[in-house]
């Protein structure tokens, strides 16, 4: 039938099991059809052996029997056969038709192989480098912190007149310095945050927080910028805010790295808002930060909470920075159960909304964990000694 069937096929018979596995071991077939029952074994027994051989060129297997036997058919496909096909329908058309598909659907199978191995190579590849990346963050930004604090102790220590007398210019070149040191002390912290977020090794230290206070604070620490970028800084806040749970000093990262982005990303004589208000359901609260500035475009908009993303069409003054900040904004605000969005129109500014639930899921973290937090964010103890 096979050679009536026009495929033009070169066919071999065997009769029984182990004459065929000793041919298909000295040559390589596109096919084997297969009867169920065989003198000397089952065809499941041949699939197993087949299936498991380590072999560029695994033939496709059209396996055979009488009708009626649906379990046969349930076996063969399970043990890996390519297809099925009753003794009763075997005419040389449609045995041709079954021949021909099986070895397209094996060809199919093994390039889906190929491809899945290669994909799967990749993405193990992908997942060392990310660890490697998570690796690097962790070490140079450990590295940096114990001479970054020394340097900044001594710079104070100068810029106090401890050391001796300096004059007024020396002092404020040296007061510069020291805001310099802080400015990369809080970067390099973002960065020991962000890995230590990504191996789930960051936890929240968790109390009542009054919010409008915390604002309040964080607004001072940026008066003094906004007045010297000649931006309007101003806040409103609801008079009945309810106090909510959460972690201070890390509610107090996500409004700096916020309220510094609106003032980066706004141009002089521009202005920027900070808001809170209960949220509507009397459950939390909504923090808002809008400015006027450059604004963000739609497509953008989404990306801007992933780790060291940075929108190309800002200026490179606009863009000084490592894109972790909003990334670690987002990471601390959902530990603490909540959610942060923006809404943007480019050239017109940003809003971003930062909704915080009134109880943190991190409710209960205890006093063990807390202080590992708390210890692992310290800077190291570096005591300046005399020169
Ligand atoms: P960066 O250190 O670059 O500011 P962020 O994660 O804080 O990192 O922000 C990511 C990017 O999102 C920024 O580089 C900027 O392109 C965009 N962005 C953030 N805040 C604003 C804003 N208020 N206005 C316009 N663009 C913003």
């Amino acid at each position: 039938m096979l050679e009536a069937s026009g495929i033009g096929a070169r066919v071999q018979v065997r009769h029984c099991l182990g004459e065929a596995l000793a041919l298909l071991k000295e040559e390589p077939f596109d096919c084997v059809l297969l009867d169920f029952h065989l003198s000397d074994g089952l065809a499941i027994d041949l699939l197993s052996r087949l299936r498991s051989q380590p072999t560029d060129v695994v033939p496709a297997v059209v396996v055979t029997s009488g009708y009626g036997d649906e379990s046969l058919v349930v076996q063969s496909m399970h043990a890996g056969a390519t297809d099925y096909i009753a003794k009763e329908r075997l005419t040389p058309g449609a045995i041709g038709r079954v021949v021909r598909n099986s070895i397209e659907k094996m060809h199919l199978a093994q390039e889906l192989d190929a491809h899945r191995s290669r994909l799967e190579a990749a993405n193990e590849e992908l997942t060392r480098q990310n660890r490697e990346i998570q690796s690097f963050y962790h070490t140079v930004s450990h590295e940096l912190k114990t001479p970054l604090t020394a340097i900044r102790e001594f710079t104070s220590l100068v810029a106090d007149g401890v050391l001796g007398p300096v004059c007024s210019e020396q002092q404020e070149a040296l007061q510069t310095a020291v805001s310099c040191c802080d400015q990369l002390t809080r970067m390099v912290n973002d960065l020991f945050d962000a890995a230590r977020l990504e191996t789930g090794k960051l936890s929240l230290h968790c109390s009542q927080i009054d919010l409008s206070a915390l604002i309040e604070t964080e607004l001072k620490v940026h008066r003094p910028k906004a007045t010297d970028l000649g931006i309007t800084l101003t806040q409103k806040i609801a008079s009945k805010l309810p106090q909510i749970e959460g972690d201070k000093n890390r509610l107090a990262q996500v409004l700096f790295n916020l309220v510094d982005n609106a003032l980066k990303f706004t141009r002089p004589g521009g202005r920027v808002l900070v808001s809170a208000k209960p949220l509507l359901n009397g459950e939390g609260v909504c923090l808002e930060v809008s400015d006027e500035g450059v604004g963000i475009a739609q497509d953008k908009a989404d990306r801007i909470f992933d780790r060291l993303y940075q929108v190309d069409d800002h200026s490179s003054t606009l863009r000084s920075g490592m894109g972790v900040g909003l990334f670690l904004c987002k990471q601390i605000v959902e530990l603490h159960g909540g959610s942060i969005r923006v809404q943007s129109t480019e050239g017109a500014g940003s809003c971003f909304f930062v909704e915080l639930p009134r109880q943190s899921p991190h409710r209960s973290c205890s006093c063990a964990t807390a202080a590992a937090t708390a210890s692992a964010q310290a800077a190291p103890n570096v005591q300046p000694s005399m020169p």
